[in-house]
């Protein structure tokens, strides 16, 4: 197959796929009408299977019947929930709900890939695998991983997972060579004092004074005792608690994320736990922390990322793939997957300065830059072919 003709010529279906998805977003977990879309496309196209996973998670197997690896592509569907001012024609028009991360693009890609494939089935070396995942912003791999999503997905070899990258100059590849991505837990704590008057401090423990020393506590832990070189960060982005100047209140909540680009994060959440504790019981209260996972560590196998580099340089040429300085505290839960089978995660630059501006993911007047859709969908054709004929 002639890889740039069909990425070409389904180009233009991709485009339109993704601006309904767009304007119609949906939520984690909520992605009803996008699975909908999503099952009933891949159906069509005669799939060997198409499964729902942890309710709207979908997974569909291609070429189940022949000898050789299966590799695994991954593309999230779930949309932000609030609202953006991209001034889009194609807004959406779901209050509280918007594609300002480009999983919209991310799934319309996916299926133009699996269209491609389809057709083309006889002239691919091996299985493959697609799967598309609900609610990426708030864990929701993990979810599809105990529902069932490997057994579903047939054991992949490997797995490819990317994402837009509007700070990454247009038709630029970033892949970290090993750690790219922090691990992320979201810590929520509950602060128990004794509530009591403001002028009679005595007579109360007051849990909004702990939390100065809780956070303090954590920062000094970070300065003092993290090695600097190993990424650590803590971030505590709410604090609630009191209701009047005048009244002490009888608890306190505090929660944030602890991200670690390196393999100690255990020891990290157990050293939090441990100062969190000391801090509150100085002031004479006691807490409770829970830990939640947003995401693992995403690394890349070294293996994965030579056959993803090659495949890109072949379409995009010498130097237009970085591996270093692409590290971050941010992460994806593309992660979850990892400990299954080896993976390579490949941010492509949207970053088009002829064209912007495009601000970040996550901001409201995100757009996803629709030119380098061919792009997007040629490099995962052709490292999964790269790494089937490997
Ligand atoms: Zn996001
Ligand atoms: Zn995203």
């Amino acid at each position: 197959m002639d890889i740039r003709k069909e990425v070409i010529a389904v180009t233009p279906e991709v485009i339109e796929i993704r601006r309904d998805l767009h304007k119609h977003a949906e939520t984690g977990f909520k992605e009803f009408r996008t699975s909908k879309i999503v099952k009933e496309y891949l159906e069509k196209l005669g799939m060997d299977t198409v499964s729902t996973c942890a309710g709207t998670g979908v997974i569909a197997t291609l070429n189940d019947g022949k000898p050789g690896k299966r590799i695994m592509i991954l593309a999230d569907i779930d949309a932000l929930p609030m609202d953006e001012n991209s001034g889009e024609s194609f807004s959406s028009v779901n209050p509280g709900a918007a594609h300002c991360c480009g999983h919209d693009a991310h799934t319309a890609i996916q299926l133009g890939i699996a269209k491609i494939m389809a057709e083309h089935r006889d002239e691919i070396p091996g299985k493959v695998t697609f799967l598309f995942q609900p609610n990426e912003e708030d864990a929701g791999a993990q979810i599809m991983i105990d529902e069932g999503a490997i057994e579903l997905a047939k054991h992949p070899d490997a797995i490819i997972g990317s994402h837009n990258h509007p700070s990454i100059t247009y038709g630029t590849f970033g892949i970290q060579k090993g750690f790219q991505g922090a691990s992320s837990y979201y810590y929520k704590i509950t602060i128990h004092g004794k509530g009591g008057h403001g002028g009679r401090p005595h007579l109360a423990v007051n849990p909004a004074d702990a939390t100065a020393f809780v956070l303090f506590g954590i920062k000094n832990m970070l300065t003092a005792e993290r090695d600097a070189l190993k990424p650590t960060v803590i971030t505590n982005c709410m604090i609630h608690g009191g209701e009047k100047e005048i009244t002490v209140p009888e608890t306190c909540e505090m929660q944030g994320s602890i991200r670690c680009l390196h393999r100690e994060h255990e020891a990290v959440h157990a050293r939090f736990k441990e100062v969190v504790e000391s801090a509150c019981a100085m002031n004479g209260c006691t807490c409770e922390i829970e830990l939640k996972c947003g995401n693992s560590l995403l690394y890349n196998d070294d293996a994965m990322l030579e056959i993803a580099k090659s495949a890109i340089e072949e379409m995009k040429g010498e130097g237009s793939v970085i591996t270093d300085g692409m590290q971050t505290m941010g992460g994806d839960d593309y992660a979850e997957f990892l400990p299954y089978m080896p993976g390579v995660y490949v941010n492509y630059g949207t970053n088009d300065p002829k064209t912007g501006p495009w601000q970040s993911i996550h901001h409201p007047g995100y757009r996803f830059n629709e030119d380098i859709i061919p792009d997007a969908m040629e490099f995962q054709i052709r490292t999964v072919l790269k790494y089937l004929e490997g």
